[in-house]
This record gives C-alpha cells, sequence and structure tokens, in this order.
C-alpha cells in the first residue's frame, strides 16, 4: 500500500489495548497513518493525575531519564513546560542527583548546569499529561472500563479486530480493525490469544532477581536540608542488596522508596520500613524520612522479573503488532522501561513509514516491525539482565566470560571510583545511564587517563 494512502484513506482503523504509556505513545505515531485509532483500557481513563488499578505501579516511583523525556518533547512538543505547570520539577541530572558510590562518597557534582535536564514527578502525573496531548488529536478515540479478551482473524490469517466487553456487563463485541496493536504491559494475555486462533506462542526468557520495592509518600520536611531533587543509595551486588531511593515530586511531596534485591523484601509497617532504611550504607535517607509527616501507605511491589518475549520468532497473524511491557519488561531499578516505551514508538515510527511494510490490500507487516523491536530493545534488557545477574539469588543469571568483559567489569568499577573524584566522570556516567552517550565513550584516552589517575588515589 502506498503510505500517502494510508494515510488519506478515511476507512483504516487501528485498535491499541491499553491506554497507559505505551498504548498512548503508539497512539500519537498511528495517528499519523490511520484515519481512525481506538485506545482500549479496562480502567476508566479520569481527567485527573490518580493512580489506576490497571497500572499496578503507578504509586511505585518513575525516572523519566534524559532520553525519554527527548522522545516525549519530539512527540509532544511543549510538554515539558506542560509538566512543569502541573508540578513537576525540572531536574538537572548532574547538578541535582545525589548517588552514592557506596564505602566512597557520592558522585562529584557539577559546577555548571548540564544539557541532561528532564522532570521528576510522579508516575500518574506523567501519564496524565501524555493523556492530554493524545486526546487532543483528532482521529484518536477511547473505548475505556472496556476489556479485550482475544484477537478475531480472518481465514487468511489477516486481523479483523479484537474482542472486548464492558467492565460490568457480560455481553461480549467486536470492535473492528485492520491494526490490532498490544500495549497491556507486563501482563498481556496475547500469547494465549495467539494460541485460541491456532498460532504458536512466543518463547519466553525471563530472568528474576527477586527485587521487591515499598513505597511511601511524604510531605516534604522544610526542616532538613538536601539540596538535590532526587537521592540514589544504590544496591552493590554481590552482597549489599539494598536500596533507597528519594525524589521531590509534584506538590511539595516525596516519594520514598526501598528496594532489596534476592527476596531480602522491605517490610511495609512502619516500624520495619524505618529499620530498613536505617540499615542502608548512609543515613542521609533515614535522616530525611524518620520525622516527615507520611501521607501515604506504604506499597509494597514485587513482581519485578525481567521478561522478554521473542514474538519476533514466530508467526503473528498480519495487522497484529505488540510492543511495550508486554514484549519487554525490565527490572525497574535502571529507570529503563518508559524509554524503552518511547523507543519502540519511534520504531513503529519508522516502520510505518516504509512502503515494504504494507502488504498491497492495506495490512500493516507485522514481522519486520517485531524484528526491529527486537533490536531497539535487546541493549535495554542485556543493561538490567547483566547487572542483575551480578547477584548469586538471581535466577537464571547470565554470567558473561571471557577476558574482555573481565576487563570491562573491572574498567567500569574504576569508572565508578572516577565519578565521585572527578566531576567530569560523573557528567559522562549521567549522560550513559540517562541512554544520551554512547557507552564507547569510556574509552576515548582523555577518560581512560582520567579513569586510571583515580585508581591511584586513596579514597
Ligand atoms: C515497580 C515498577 C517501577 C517502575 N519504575 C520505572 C521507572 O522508574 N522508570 C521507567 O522508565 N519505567 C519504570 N517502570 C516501567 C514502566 O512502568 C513501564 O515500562 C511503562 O508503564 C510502560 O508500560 P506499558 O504501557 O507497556 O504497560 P502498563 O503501564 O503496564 O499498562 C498496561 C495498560 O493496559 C491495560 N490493560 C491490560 N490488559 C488489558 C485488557 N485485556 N484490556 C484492556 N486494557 C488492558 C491496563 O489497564 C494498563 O492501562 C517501572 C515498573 C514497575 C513495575
Amino acid at each position: 500500500m502506498n503510505i500517502t494512502k494510508a494515510k488519506n484513506n478515511t476507512s483504516t482503523h487501528a485498535v491499541i489495548i491499553g491506554g497507559s504509556i505505551t498504548g498512548l505513545l503508539s497512539a500519537r505515531v498511528l495517528a499519523e497513518f490511520f484515519s481512525k485509532v481506538t485506545i482500549i483500557d479496562s480502567d476508566e481513563l479520569c481527567d485527573e493525575p490518580i493512580p489506576r488499578k490497571g497500572v499496578a505501579q503507578s504509586v511505585q516511583p518513575h525516572v523519566l531519564l534524559v532520553k525519554g523525556y527527548r522522545i516525549l518533547e519530539e512527540l509532544f512538543p511543549g510538554i515539558g513546560e506542560e509538566l512543569q505547570v502541573n508540578g513537576a520539577l525540572p531536574i538537572d541530572w548532574a547538578q541535582e542527583f545525589f548517588r552514592l558510590v557506596p564505602d566512597v562518597g557520592w558522585g562529584a557534582i557539577a559546577e555548571s548546569p548540564s544539557e541532561f535536564i528532564s522532570y521528576t514527578c510522579s508516575r500518574p502525573l506523567l501519564e496524565w499529561i501524555i493523556r492530554k496531548r493524545v486526546a487532543k488529536l483528532a482521529n484518536v478515540c477511547w473505548l475505556d472500563r472496556h476489556r479485550v479478551t482475544g484477537l478475531v482473524c480472518n481465514h487468511e490469517k489477516k486481523i479483523t479486530g479484537a474482542l472486548l466487553y464492558q467492565v460490568g456487563k457480560t455481553k461480549e463485541k467486536i470492535e473492528e480493525a485492520s491494526l490490532v496493536v498490544d500495549a497491556s504491559g507486563r501482563r498481556s494475555l496475547a500469547p494465549k490469544w495467539l494460541e485460541k486462533l491456532g498460532f504458536n506462542c512466543p518463547p519466553e526468557t525471563v530472568i528474576n532477581p527477586f527485587l521487591g520495592y515499598a513505597t511511601r509518600r511524604y510531605k516534604k520536611n522544610e526542616d532538613l536540608a538536601f539540596e538535590g531533587k532526587v537521592m540514589l543509595i544504590p544496591q552493590v551486588p554481590p552482597h549489599n542488596k539494598r536500596l533507597g531511593y528519594l525524589a521531590r515530586i509534584e506538590n511539595g511531596e516525596w516519594i520514598a522508596t526501598l528496594g532489596g534485591y534476592g527476596q531480602d523484601f522491605p517490610p511495609i509497617d512502619e516500624h520495619g520500613f524505618l529499620k530498613f532504611a536505617r540499615n542502608l550504607p548512609n543515613s542521609k535517607f533515614y535522616e530525611l524520612i524518620k520525622d516527615a509527616e507520611p501521607i501515604s501507605p506504604i506499597y509494597a511491589y514485587r513482581a519485578t522479573a525481567n521478561r522478554l518475549r521473542h514474538y519476533e520468532k514466530i508467526q503473528l497473524p498480519l495487522g497484529f503488532i505488540v510492543l511495550g511491557d508486554a514484549v519487554c519488561a525490565l527490572c525497574p531499578v535502571y529507570g529503563q522501561g518508559l524509554t524503552v516505551s518511547s523507543l519502540a514508538a519511534l520504531v513503529l515510527r519508522s516502520c510505518l513509514e516504509k512502503r515494504k511494510n504494507w502488504s498491497k490490500d492495506g495490512y500493516f507487516l507485522s514481522s519486520e516491525f517485531q524484528k526491529e523491536l527486537a533490536k531497539s530493545n535487546f541493549p535495554h534488557w542485556d543493561v538490567a539482565t547483566v547487572q542483575d545477574s551480578a547477584f548469586a539469588s538471581t535466577y537464571p543469571s547470565i554470567q558473561k566470560q571471557g577476558a574482555l568483559n573481565k576487563f570491562i567489569q573491572w574498567y567500569s568499577q574504576k569508572f565508578i571510583l572516577g565519578t565521585v573524584l572527578f566531576p567530569e566522570l560523573n557528567v559522562l556516567f549521567i549522560g550513559i545511564t540517562n541512554l544520551v552517550i554512547s557507552p564507547l565513550r569510556l574509552f576515548s584516552p582523555k577518560i581512560i587517563f582520567k579513569i586510571l589517575m583515580a585508581k591511584f588515589i586513596k579514597f
């Protein structure tokens, strides 16, 4: 199909299962190519930034990496300002992020402002702002409080719609479409739906670090000084399984999260939560929350396994694609999920633009997209699973053997130490972990020299 035609053809309809971040970003892209895009979600999508049942992780902290924020700006120009007007705080990660290197010190804060800017806010606020922007697209419609229960396909193995029912009612109906997009998250039932239609399930890789979070919101404690906007006391494999994360968010609130790898789960009772915080390798986190006024219960979250579904390896019905957490759900500690979803939206746009990815009768060919998506997801999967595997309790673990990998591990450790001494190295660390600088920069002669200098300095 000619793409111009696809854009202009009044009869094209795409349906998206899931109106969370991946679904919203997909809608933004699909609206350029289909005359009508319908977002279906089992939750009520209200006009307020509140947590919802279908996104169980919405009460947990959500770091928006610089790369993810830049993609959001590309898709929704001016979204940063809109976030700020609604209470989100801009953050310069090189100047306002305090990250502990246990037993050594805090990452060296940059002396001047950097280009590594994003926003810190609650997950519901971020999703609500994106939803408001998508709602402004004239050809996007919503079917909230509707649950999808299956796919509908014709005898030529081409998608003709999704099967769904209105929450609270029993009668099933079909929403007809020539493209169905599964963006229903970690708990996606697409493998079962495919099996029911006679297709194979995608092979799955699961690497479980058995990490648990416990999160509580506090009113900002004005009496206690914390110059930054985000603080991280990270886990350090193989022995230090615990982490603490504290961020300023909208409405003068703090979101405070404790984490434990290998089933060393942080307790969700007041006393246990504070005791866990007190035992972190630095007292700053505990000092900040111990007298602060809690304004929420303590919420636990434990479904943190890395799960990769290999849709690129199976045959799919024409006109059915899967993306976001439904394909690649990552351990949340590295804060990559939102950015991986944003990258997926760009992959989708680039595949939709190519004529070769459309059949003559106007179907978007799934296989090319799933292959491109797998390539885009892989580096992020690799980062999460290799680091998680450094804990003996992670199952199964990925151990990269060989002299080169041993050298990279050794060199990375020296680099991390160097980030405490040299702001320049810390800025580089921020750029790499925010996915805006290639890790290859670590091997430029100037950086190698600095890292080796750090090795000879006693802390
Ligand atoms: C504890 C935790 C912390 C995280 N922290 C971060 C972080 O700091 N930074 C970061 O970038 N990422 C983080 N993530 C990842 C991030 O939440 C996801 O990557 C992101 O939300 C994209 O997910 P998604 O849109 O694909 O799916 P989800 O956000 O899970 O949304 C799925 C949507 O589909 C709907 N749905 C499901 N089934 C159906 C159905 N059958 N019919 C209709 N609707 C349906 C649900 O209601 C929901 O709206 C974290 C994840 C977890 C679990």
